[in-house]
């Protein structure tokens, strides 16, 4: 599993880095996903992230 951060949609709450530290992180006042390959066991909190994204600035495939 990818994921990936819009950076002109990331409105910068910091929830996903909150929910799923694993895959997300802070680069200034954006998100950004920092792995290559989400690992298997952040994979539910991915999803989470993505599902409570306040702008829908998360994709995952
Ligand atoms: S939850 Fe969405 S808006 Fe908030 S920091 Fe993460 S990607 Fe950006």
């Amino acid at each position: 599993m990818k994921a990936k951060v819009d950076p002109d949609t990331c409105i910068g709450c910091q929830l996903c880095t909150q929910t799923c530290p694993q895959v997300f992180k802070m680069e200034e006042d954006k998100a950004v996903v920092y792995v290559n390959i989400v690992p298997v066991g952040a994979e539910a909190c991915c999803k989470q992230a993505t599902d409570e994204c306040p702008v829908t600035a998360i994709t995952i495939a």
